[in-house]
Protein backbone atom coordinates (compact mmCIF):
# COMPACT_ATOMS: atom_id res chain seq x y z
CA UNK A 1 0.00 0.00 0.00
CA UNK A 2 2.63 2.06 0.82
CA UNK A 3 4.79 1.45 -2.00
CA UNK A 4 1.71 2.58 -4.15
CA UNK A 5 1.42 5.60 -2.86
CA UNK A 6 5.00 6.17 -3.16
CA UNK A 7 4.61 5.41 -6.68
CA UNK A 8 1.29 7.65 -7.17
CA UNK A 9 3.70 10.78 -5.37
CA UNK A 10 6.53 9.93 -7.83
CA UNK A 11 4.92 10.07 -11.17
CA UNK A 12 2.72 12.69 -9.94
CA UNK A 13 6.08 14.54 -9.85
CA UNK A 14 7.35 13.18 -13.17
CA UNK A 15 3.98 14.49 -15.06
CA UNK A 16 4.49 18.32 -13.01
CA UNK A 17 7.97 17.84 -14.69
CA UNK A 18 6.99 17.10 -17.79
CA UNK A 19 4.70 20.46 -17.53
CA UNK A 20 7.14 22.73 -15.76
CA UNK A 21 9.41 21.69 -18.64
CA UNK A 22 6.62 22.43 -21.16
CA UNK A 23 6.13 25.37 -19.73
CA UNK A 24 9.94 26.72 -19.74
CA UNK A 25 10.30 25.94 -23.16
CA UNK A 26 7.00 27.37 -24.06
CA UNK A 27 8.60 30.96 -22.18
CA UNK A 28 12.02 30.75 -23.68
CA UNK A 29 10.08 30.57 -27.28
CA UNK A 30 7.80 33.28 -26.39
CA UNK A 31 10.55 35.23 -25.01
CA UNK A 32 13.24 34.54 -28.24
CA UNK A 33 10.46 35.64 -31.04
CA UNK A 34 9.42 39.05 -29.24
CA UNK A 35 13.13 40.11 -28.87
CA UNK A 36 14.33 42.72 -30.32
CA UNK A 37 16.52 40.28 -32.93
CA UNK A 38 13.02 39.66 -34.86
CA UNK A 39 12.06 43.06 -35.46
CA UNK A 40 8.57 42.70 -34.87
CA UNK A 41 8.75 39.26 -37.25
CA UNK A 42 7.91 41.68 -40.51
CA UNK A 43 9.34 41.63 -43.75
CA UNK A 44 11.97 44.97 -44.46
CA UNK A 45 14.15 43.65 -41.93
CA UNK A 46 14.09 40.54 -42.25
CA UNK A 47 12.71 39.59 -39.18
CA UNK A 48 9.67 37.01 -40.31
CA UNK A 49 12.47 34.65 -42.47
CA UNK A 50 14.44 34.85 -39.35
CA UNK A 51 12.21 34.10 -37.08
CA UNK A 52 11.32 31.13 -39.64
CA UNK A 53 14.79 29.96 -39.72
CA UNK A 54 15.05 30.06 -35.90
CA UNK A 55 11.47 27.77 -36.16
CA UNK A 56 13.65 25.25 -38.08
CA UNK A 57 15.98 24.97 -35.96
CA UNK A 58 13.48 24.53 -32.55
CA UNK A 59 11.65 22.03 -34.37
CA UNK A 60 14.74 19.35 -35.16
CA UNK A 61 15.87 20.11 -31.54
CA UNK A 62 12.29 19.21 -30.41
CA UNK A 63 12.64 16.03 -32.59
CA UNK A 64 10.58 16.19 -35.25
CA UNK A 65 11.15 13.38 -37.94
CA UNK A 66 11.28 15.93 -41.09
CA UNK A 67 11.60 19.73 -41.59
CA UNK A 68 10.67 21.87 -44.77
CA UNK A 69 10.33 25.28 -46.10
CA UNK A 70 7.55 26.04 -48.12
CA UNK A 71 8.66 29.50 -49.87
CA UNK A 72 5.82 31.86 -51.17
CA UNK A 73 5.59 35.35 -52.08
CA UNK A 74 3.78 38.35 -51.26
CA UNK A 75 3.39 42.09 -51.64
CA UNK A 76 3.28 44.32 -48.93
CA UNK A 77 4.19 48.15 -47.89
CA UNK A 78 6.83 48.38 -45.33
CA UNK A 79 7.47 51.23 -42.79
CA UNK A 80 11.34 50.72 -41.55
CA UNK A 81 12.69 54.17 -42.41
CA UNK A 82 12.16 57.84 -41.05
CA UNK A 83 9.39 57.84 -38.73
CA UNK A 84 8.65 61.70 -37.69
CA UNK A 85 5.37 63.53 -36.54
CA UNK A 86 5.70 67.39 -35.26
CA UNK A 87 2.38 68.98 -34.67
CA UNK A 88 2.34 71.93 -33.79
CA UNK A 89 5.27 71.81 -32.97
CA UNK A 90 5.56 68.90 -30.71
CA UNK A 91 6.86 65.51 -31.37
CA UNK A 92 4.80 63.14 -31.19
CA UNK A 93 5.93 59.34 -30.87
CA UNK A 94 5.75 56.59 -33.09
CA UNK A 95 3.37 53.83 -31.91
CA UNK A 96 1.96 55.69 -28.59
CA UNK A 97 0.90 58.56 -30.17
CA UNK A 98 0.56 58.23 -34.29
CA UNK A 99 0.95 55.26 -36.57
CA UNK A 100 0.62 54.85 -40.51
CA UNK A 101 -2.38 53.48 -42.22
CA UNK A 102 -0.99 50.13 -43.58
CA UNK A 103 -1.44 51.23 -46.69
CA UNK A 104 -0.33 54.69 -46.78
CA UNK A 105 2.73 55.70 -49.09
CA UNK A 106 5.20 57.47 -47.15
CA UNK A 107 4.93 61.44 -47.03
CA UNK A 108 7.19 63.99 -46.37
CA UNK A 109 6.23 68.20 -45.87
CA UNK A 110 4.03 70.64 -43.39
CA UNK A 111 0.39 70.18 -43.95
CA UNK A 112 -2.54 72.58 -42.04
CA UNK A 113 -4.87 70.22 -40.31
CA UNK A 114 -8.36 70.76 -41.24
CA UNK A 115 -10.81 69.22 -38.20
CA UNK A 116 -14.41 67.48 -39.56
CA UNK A 117 -17.30 68.52 -38.22
CA UNK A 118 -18.60 65.58 -37.01
CA UNK A 119 -21.66 67.14 -35.26
CA UNK A 120 -23.24 68.78 -37.99
CA UNK A 121 -21.60 66.61 -40.81
CA UNK A 122 -22.47 67.30 -44.82
CA UNK A 123 -20.24 65.36 -46.79
CA UNK A 124 -20.93 67.47 -49.96
CA UNK A 125 -20.39 70.47 -47.69
CA UNK A 126 -17.04 69.36 -46.83
CA UNK A 127 -15.53 68.72 -49.70
CA UNK A 128 -17.11 71.93 -50.90
CA UNK A 129 -15.43 73.57 -47.85
CA UNK A 130 -11.85 71.38 -48.80
CA UNK A 131 -12.43 72.91 -52.06
CA UNK A 132 -11.38 76.55 -50.88
CA UNK A 133 -7.89 77.77 -51.76
CA UNK A 134 -7.51 77.87 -48.09
CA UNK A 135 -8.26 74.35 -47.75
CA UNK A 136 -5.89 72.93 -49.94
CA UNK A 137 -2.99 70.84 -49.40
CA UNK A 138 -4.35 69.96 -45.65
CA UNK A 139 -4.79 66.90 -44.00
CA UNK A 140 -8.12 66.01 -43.04
CA UNK A 141 -8.49 64.70 -39.22
CA UNK A 142 -11.69 62.18 -38.14
CA UNK A 143 -12.26 59.90 -35.74
CA UNK A 144 -12.01 56.71 -37.78
CA UNK A 145 -15.06 54.90 -37.37
CA UNK A 146 -16.90 58.28 -38.73
CA UNK A 147 -14.70 57.87 -41.66
CA UNK A 148 -15.95 54.36 -41.77
CA UNK A 149 -19.57 55.10 -42.01
CA UNK A 150 -19.19 57.54 -44.14
CA UNK A 151 -16.65 56.05 -46.03
CA UNK A 152 -18.65 56.54 -49.79
CA UNK A 153 -17.40 60.11 -49.02
CA UNK A 154 -14.04 59.75 -46.94
CA UNK A 155 -12.47 57.32 -49.51
CA UNK A 156 -12.78 60.08 -52.59
CA UNK A 157 -10.27 61.70 -49.98
CA UNK A 158 -7.43 58.86 -50.72
CA UNK A 159 -7.57 59.28 -54.34
CA UNK A 160 -5.53 61.83 -56.53
CA UNK A 161 -7.59 63.93 -58.54
CA UNK A 162 -10.85 63.86 -56.31
CA UNK A 163 -9.85 66.12 -53.74
CA UNK A 164 -7.01 69.11 -53.18
CA UNK A 165 -6.39 67.77 -49.79
CA UNK A 166 -3.23 65.84 -48.93
CA UNK A 167 -4.27 63.36 -47.18
CA UNK A 168 -6.09 62.28 -43.89
CA UNK A 169 -5.32 61.58 -40.15
CA UNK A 170 -7.69 59.20 -38.37
CA UNK A 171 -8.67 59.93 -35.18
CA UNK A 172 -8.12 56.58 -32.78
CA UNK A 173 -8.09 56.12 -29.12
CA UNK A 174 -4.97 54.96 -27.19
CA UNK A 175 -2.96 52.43 -27.26
CA UNK A 176 -2.86 53.18 -31.26
CA UNK A 177 -3.01 50.53 -33.05
CA UNK A 178 -0.74 49.08 -36.65
CA UNK A 179 -2.00 46.61 -38.93
CA UNK A 180 -0.87 45.02 -42.11
CA UNK A 181 -3.76 43.55 -43.12
CA UNK A 182 -4.45 45.58 -46.43
CA UNK A 183 -0.49 46.14 -47.44
CA UNK A 184 -0.78 44.29 -50.41
CA UNK A 185 -1.37 47.92 -52.56
CA UNK A 186 -0.44 51.67 -51.63
CA UNK A 187 -3.39 54.07 -52.19
CA UNK A 188 -2.35 57.82 -53.48
CA UNK A 189 -2.81 59.80 -50.24
CA UNK A 190 -0.92 59.29 -46.66
CA UNK A 191 -2.47 58.22 -44.21
CA UNK A 192 -2.17 58.73 -40.80
CA UNK A 193 -3.68 57.75 -37.18
CA UNK A 194 -3.13 59.61 -34.71
CA UNK A 195 -4.94 59.30 -30.81
CA UNK A 196 -7.09 62.42 -30.31
CA UNK A 197 -5.57 64.24 -27.39
CA UNK A 198 -2.31 64.35 -30.37
CA UNK A 199 -4.00 65.99 -32.71
CA UNK A 200 -6.96 68.00 -30.78
CA UNK A 201 -7.20 71.50 -31.83
CA UNK A 202 -3.60 70.94 -33.56
CA UNK A 203 -3.38 73.67 -36.87
CA UNK A 204 0.11 72.15 -38.50
CA UNK A 205 1.45 69.00 -38.98
CA UNK A 206 5.06 68.20 -39.92
CA UNK A 207 5.61 64.65 -41.40
CA UNK A 208 8.24 62.76 -42.71
CA UNK A 209 8.16 59.10 -42.95
CA UNK A 210 9.51 56.85 -44.88
CA UNK A 211 7.60 53.70 -46.85
CA UNK A 212 9.11 50.97 -49.00
CA UNK A 213 6.62 48.33 -51.37
CA UNK A 214 8.34 45.31 -51.23
CA UNK A 215 6.91 43.33 -54.19
CA UNK A 216 7.49 39.52 -54.70
CA UNK A 217 9.03 39.29 -51.15
CA UNK A 218 9.69 35.81 -50.68
CA UNK A 219 8.77 34.45 -47.22
CA UNK A 220 7.88 31.13 -46.27
CA UNK A 221 6.07 28.39 -43.90
CA UNK A 222 7.53 26.42 -41.50
CA UNK A 223 6.42 22.49 -41.92
CA UNK A 224 7.30 19.86 -38.84
CA UNK A 225 6.52 16.33 -39.03
CA UNK A 226 6.03 13.50 -36.74
CA UNK A 227 5.29 10.59 -38.15
CA UNK A 228 2.63 8.31 -36.28
CA UNK A 229 1.44 4.84 -36.47
CA UNK A 230 -0.40 5.60 -39.12
CA UNK A 231 -0.29 7.52 -42.23
CA UNK A 232 -3.33 7.52 -43.97
CA UNK A 233 -4.49 10.29 -42.28
CA UNK A 234 -3.02 13.10 -40.03
CA UNK A 235 -3.63 15.73 -37.16
CA UNK A 236 -2.11 19.35 -38.42
CA UNK A 237 -1.65 22.42 -35.57
CA UNK A 238 -0.77 25.86 -37.37
CA UNK A 239 -0.32 29.00 -35.70
CA UNK A 240 1.15 32.03 -37.64
CA UNK A 241 4.81 33.35 -36.43
CA UNK A 242 4.92 36.31 -38.30
CA UNK A 243 3.74 39.93 -37.24
CA UNK A 244 3.58 43.46 -38.56
CA UNK A 245 6.76 44.63 -38.40
CA UNK A 246 9.05 47.97 -37.87
CA UNK A 247 7.46 51.29 -37.63
CA UNK A 248 10.15 53.29 -37.97
CA UNK A 249 13.89 52.79 -37.20
CA UNK A 250 13.31 52.51 -33.42
CA UNK A 251 9.50 51.00 -32.79
CA UNK A 252 8.71 47.59 -33.53
CA UNK A 253 6.26 45.43 -32.53
CA UNK A 254 7.00 42.87 -30.75
CA UNK A 255 4.04 40.78 -30.98
CA UNK A 256 4.11 38.28 -28.23
CA UNK A 257 0.51 37.34 -27.60
CA UNK A 258 -0.47 37.24 -31.75
CA UNK A 259 1.29 35.12 -31.88
CA UNK A 260 4.45 34.45 -30.48
CA UNK A 261 2.20 32.76 -27.65
CA UNK A 262 0.77 30.72 -30.30
CA UNK A 263 3.99 29.38 -32.32
CA UNK A 264 5.44 28.30 -29.31
CA UNK A 265 2.54 26.37 -27.73
CA UNK A 266 3.39 24.44 -31.35
CA UNK A 267 6.93 23.56 -30.61
CA UNK A 268 6.13 22.45 -27.18
CA UNK A 269 3.45 20.29 -28.94
CA UNK A 270 5.83 18.89 -31.46
CA UNK A 271 8.65 17.74 -28.69
CA UNK A 272 5.63 16.58 -26.64
CA UNK A 273 4.57 14.04 -29.30
CA UNK A 274 8.17 13.59 -30.29
CA UNK A 275 8.00 11.77 -27.02
CA UNK A 276 4.63 10.20 -27.00
CA UNK A 277 4.55 8.58 -30.43
CA UNK A 278 0.94 9.66 -31.79
CA UNK A 279 -1.26 7.76 -33.05
CA UNK A 280 -1.48 9.20 -36.77
CA UNK A 281 0.85 11.49 -38.46
CA UNK A 282 1.07 15.11 -37.34
CA UNK A 283 2.33 18.03 -39.25
CA UNK A 284 3.23 21.48 -37.00
CA UNK A 285 2.52 24.10 -40.14
CA UNK A 286 4.18 27.43 -38.81
CA UNK A 287 2.39 30.32 -41.28
CA UNK A 288 3.93 33.11 -42.58
CA UNK A 289 2.17 36.08 -43.89
CA UNK A 290 -0.94 35.52 -41.74
CA UNK A 291 -1.01 39.65 -40.38
CA UNK A 292 -0.14 40.44 -43.78
CA UNK A 293 -4.23 38.75 -44.71
CA UNK A 294 -3.81 35.21 -44.47
CA UNK A 295 -1.09 34.57 -47.27
CA UNK A 296 1.00 31.56 -45.89
CA UNK A 297 -2.04 29.62 -44.93
CA UNK A 298 -3.89 30.44 -48.28
CA UNK A 299 -0.73 29.39 -49.97
CA UNK A 300 -0.76 26.47 -48.11
CA UNK A 301 -4.13 24.86 -48.74
CA UNK A 302 -3.45 25.88 -52.62
CA UNK A 303 -0.29 24.22 -52.68
CA UNK A 304 -0.91 21.07 -49.76
CA UNK A 305 1.78 19.12 -48.93
CA UNK A 306 -0.59 16.52 -47.71
CA UNK A 307 -4.42 15.83 -49.35
CA UNK A 308 -6.73 18.05 -47.06
CA UNK A 309 -9.25 15.54 -47.14
CA UNK A 310 -6.79 13.36 -45.05
CA UNK A 311 -6.69 15.80 -42.14
CA UNK A 312 -8.76 14.16 -39.33
CA UNK A 313 -9.22 17.43 -37.76
CA UNK A 314 -6.79 20.63 -37.39
CA UNK A 315 -6.21 23.08 -34.45
CA UNK A 316 -4.79 26.67 -35.31
CA UNK A 317 -3.91 28.15 -32.27
CA UNK A 318 -3.32 32.39 -31.96
CA UNK A 319 -3.33 34.88 -29.27
CA UNK A 320 -3.30 31.96 -26.23
CA UNK A 321 -0.70 34.52 -24.14
CA UNK A 322 -3.78 35.86 -22.05
CA UNK A 323 -5.91 35.03 -19.14
CA UNK A 324 -9.44 34.92 -19.53
CA UNK A 325 -10.87 31.77 -18.32
CA UNK A 326 -13.40 31.28 -21.24
CA UNK A 327 -11.80 30.28 -24.06
CA UNK A 328 -12.95 31.42 -27.62
CA UNK A 329 -13.36 29.11 -30.07
CA UNK A 330 -14.60 28.93 -34.12
CA UNK A 331 -14.80 25.57 -35.76
CA UNK A 332 -15.78 24.72 -39.23
CA UNK A 333 -19.01 22.62 -40.34
CA UNK A 334 -17.21 19.60 -40.41
CA UNK A 335 -15.47 20.43 -37.08
CA UNK A 336 -18.73 20.83 -34.82
CA UNK A 337 -18.91 17.14 -34.36
CA UNK A 338 -15.29 17.93 -32.30
CA UNK A 339 -16.56 21.12 -30.80
CA UNK A 340 -18.82 18.81 -28.71
CA UNK A 341 -15.67 16.49 -27.74
CA UNK A 342 -13.89 19.74 -26.74
CA UNK A 343 -16.61 21.06 -24.62
CA UNK A 344 -17.25 17.38 -22.73
CA UNK A 345 -13.36 17.47 -22.06
CA UNK A 346 -13.55 20.80 -20.70
CA UNK A 347 -16.50 19.85 -18.16
CA UNK A 348 -14.70 17.15 -17.08
CA UNK A 349 -11.69 18.70 -16.75
CA UNK A 350 -12.27 22.04 -16.07
CA UNK A 351 -9.52 23.33 -18.29
CA UNK A 352 -11.64 26.77 -18.92
CA UNK A 353 -14.74 28.22 -17.20
CA UNK A 354 -16.06 27.22 -20.74
CA UNK A 355 -15.98 27.36 -24.60
CA UNK A 356 -17.17 30.64 -25.92
CA UNK A 357 -18.19 29.84 -29.77
CA UNK A 358 -18.26 32.75 -32.03
CA UNK A 359 -19.10 33.09 -36.07
CA UNK A 360 -16.32 31.38 -38.02
CA UNK A 361 -14.47 34.52 -39.56
CA UNK A 362 -11.80 35.16 -42.34
CA UNK A 363 -9.60 36.04 -38.77
CA UNK A 364 -6.71 33.85 -38.88
CA UNK A 365 -5.18 30.63 -40.86
CA UNK A 366 -8.14 28.43 -39.81
CA UNK A 367 -10.14 30.27 -42.21
CA UNK A 368 -8.45 28.79 -45.87
CA UNK A 369 -9.16 25.54 -44.85
CA UNK A 370 -12.90 25.87 -43.22
CA UNK A 371 -13.46 27.00 -46.39
CA UNK A 372 -12.27 23.70 -47.96
CA UNK A 373 -13.88 21.38 -45.88
CA UNK A 374 -11.58 20.74 -43.49
CA UNK A 375 -12.54 20.08 -39.54
CA UNK A 376 -10.84 22.58 -37.77
CA UNK A 377 -11.04 24.67 -34.56
CA UNK A 378 -9.55 27.89 -33.72
CA UNK A 379 -8.48 28.92 -30.33
CA UNK A 380 -7.82 32.12 -29.41
CA UNK A 381 -7.87 33.71 -25.79
CA UNK A 382 -9.03 37.32 -26.20
CA UNK A 383 -10.65 39.83 -23.88
CA UNK A 384 -8.06 39.48 -21.07
CA UNK A 385 -5.53 41.08 -19.93
CA UNK A 386 -3.44 40.79 -22.94
CA UNK A 387 -6.07 41.64 -25.57
CA UNK A 388 -5.78 45.28 -25.17
CA UNK A 389 -2.51 45.73 -25.95
CA UNK A 390 -3.38 43.42 -29.51
CA UNK A 391 -1.37 45.15 -32.26
CA UNK A 392 -0.04 47.73 -30.44
CA UNK A 393 3.84 48.12 -29.22
CA UNK A 394 3.06 46.92 -25.63
CA UNK A 395 2.07 43.78 -26.58
CA UNK A 396 5.72 42.17 -25.52
CA UNK A 397 7.15 39.87 -23.01
CA UNK A 398 7.06 42.08 -20.38
CA UNK A 399 3.44 42.08 -20.93
CA UNK A 400 2.64 38.54 -21.97
CA UNK A 401 0.56 36.11 -19.76
CA UNK A 402 0.68 32.62 -19.39
CA UNK A 403 -2.27 31.10 -18.19
CA UNK A 404 -4.16 29.97 -20.96
CA UNK A 405 -0.75 28.08 -22.68
CA UNK A 406 -1.37 25.27 -20.10
CA UNK A 407 -4.86 24.45 -20.33
CA UNK A 408 -4.82 24.96 -24.19
CA UNK A 409 -2.46 22.66 -24.52
CA UNK A 410 -4.25 19.83 -22.21
CA UNK A 411 -7.76 20.27 -23.99
CA UNK A 412 -5.91 19.69 -27.49
CA UNK A 413 -3.90 17.11 -26.25
CA UNK A 414 -6.72 15.18 -24.48
CA UNK A 415 -8.75 15.82 -27.78
CA UNK A 416 -6.41 13.65 -29.76
CA UNK A 417 -6.09 10.50 -27.26
CA UNK A 418 -10.48 10.61 -27.65
CA UNK A 419 -10.96 11.43 -30.74
ZN1 LIG B 1 -2.47 39.82 -35.70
Amino acid sequence: MRRIRLLIVLLALVSLQVNAQDMAHYKRIVKELSSARYQGRGYARGGANRAGRFLEKEYARAGADEVTRQPFTLDVQTFAGKMEMVADGKKLRPGVDFSMREYSPGVRGEFPVYHVDTLHFDGERMLADLAKPENQGCLVACDFWFTYRHRDVFSRLQKEGECPNAGLIYLWPSPIKFFKAYAHRVVDKPIVWVTPEAIEGVRRVRLNVDARFLKDYECFNVIAKIAGERHDSCYVFTAHYDHVGNLGRRVFYAGANDNASGTAALVTLAAYYAQHRPPFDMYFLAFSGEDANLRGSTYFVEHPIVPLRQIRYLFNIDMIGDNNPMQYCEVSDEGAAGLALFEQINSEKHYFKALRRGDLAANSDHYPFAQRHVPCIFLENESGDAFQYYHTIFDDWQHAVTDSYEPVFRLVRDFVERY
